[in-house]
């Protein structure tokens, strides 16, 4: 399940169905639509969703940034400051850089993978890679910025948070 390889999420099944840990109660009950939107259940803990809500989970359980790994991640990736990289969510796991976008609301709706050895951003899958963020938010008088890569979206989202939208 692409979602699932993207998060470097272990996991077994066939075509319909997949089983992998529980990133709730910790149990290797958890089983999961390979079709989108990848509806779960956690036969442990009764625990569902679908793929939102679990890269919602994944996302949280994973520690903020140390010093160190932000200065990392700035050495690779010029111009930007280590607070910065902090404060926009980044967080590191697996020796990748995790990036997450939020919508317009504030919630979590995807998180792209930046990969150190070869410099790669790899965005989330779909459904949880959406073309557009937040649109159906903006009223009329709103200013827009439309940002195209992720380092165009590092510098706008920080100057106008609330009118970036990303592709
Ligand atoms: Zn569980």
């Amino acid at each position: 399940m692409k979602l699932f390889e993207h998060l470097h999420v272990q996991y077994s099944g066939d075509a319909d169905n997949i089983k992998t840990e529980c990133i709730w109660c910790g149990s290797d009950s958890l089983s999961a639509d390979v079709e989108p939107p990848h509806q779960f259940q956690c036969w442990k803990c009764k625990q569902t969703g679908n793929a939102i809500s679990y890269l919602r989970k994944w996302y949280e359980n994973l520690p903020a940034l140390t010093v160190q790994q932000a200065k990392l991640l700035c050495t690779l990736k010029k111009g930007i400051k280590p607070l910065t990289v902090r404060d926009v969510g980044i967080r590191f796991f697996d020796d990748h850089y995790w990036f997450p976008v939020y919508n317009q609301k504030n919630h979590l709706m995807a998180v792209h993978r930046y990969a150190t050895d070869n410099n790669i951003w790899y965005s989330s899958p779909k459904p949880v890679s959406l073309t557009v963020l937040g649109l159906q938010n903006l009223s009329k008088s709103d200013t827009v910025w439309v940002c195209e890569g992720h380092p165009t979206t590092f510098v706008s989202y920080l100057r106008w948070p609330k009118q970036v939208l990303i592709f």
